[in-house]
């Protein structure tokens, strides 16, 4: 059984890269959400074990100490950490997965395992960002403020990553993204079961 493709994707705050991944899931088999877990508290409507796992920070270090954790970072005060177990399962299983997780946590993921996708959500310009991330209006401004700063930063990360989608609309970003997953599922390093089978079987 082919091991399962580790999608990662990021893109700053504001950019919509939920809805677009919402979307994606509307159309897209066989690849999982990694649900991350969390020191921030729940926002409306947010459902522990669905959105993430809602922990406190004894939890978390718990976590750290034991080596549940595949990545994790500070951001905003919070922390957010993918657990591993449940990744690691899904891809032994020949089950794709998606971590939506930032810039570091991505570097991390990276790192230690090279094979994964990386796919860069980005807005179409910072003004557009600034429109989006005080338009949602869940923060204060110093809080938007900050968002906005590190947002920058974070595209500076983009150059790392192996795809860039610009969301200008997120119907157009779903398809490029739904178009990637399936070029890399397509990959001949991927399949070479699939040859052997048509041409011995
Ligand atoms: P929010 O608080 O808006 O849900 O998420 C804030 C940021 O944390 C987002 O950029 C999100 O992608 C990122 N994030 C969520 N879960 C994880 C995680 O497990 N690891 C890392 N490194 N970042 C995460």
């Amino acid at each position: 059984m082919e091991r399962g493709i580790l999608f990662v994707f990021s893109g700053p705050s504001g950019t919509g890269k939920g809805t677009v991944l919402k979307e994606v899931f509307k159309t897209v088999e066989n690849l999982h959400y990694s649900v991350s877990a969390t020191t921030r508290a729940p926002r409306n409507g947010e459902v522990h074990g669905v959105n993430y796992y809602f922990i406190d920070d004894a939890e978390f270090d718990r976590m750290i100490a034991s080596g549940e954790m595949l990545e994790y970072v500070e951001k905003f005060t919070n922390r957010y950490g993918t657990p591993k177990k449940a990744v690691e399962e899904m891809l032994e299983k020949g089950e794709d997965v998606i971590l939506e997780i930032e810039t570091i946590g991505a570097e991390n993921v990276r790192r230690q395992m090279p094979e994964c996708v990386s796919i860069f959500i980005a807005p179409p310009s910072l003004k557009e960002l600034w429109f989006r991330l005080t338009g949602r209006n869940t923060d204060d401004e110093n809080i938007e403020k900050l968002r906005f700063e590190t947002s920058k930063v974070e595209l500076m990360c983009a150059y790392n990553y192996d795809y860039i989608v610009v969301n200008d609309t997120v119907a157009h970003c779903a398809e490029q993204v739904l178009g990637i997953i399936e070029a890399e599922r397509c990959k001949v390093s991927r399949n070479r079961k699939v040859i052997e089978n048509i041409l011995y079987n």
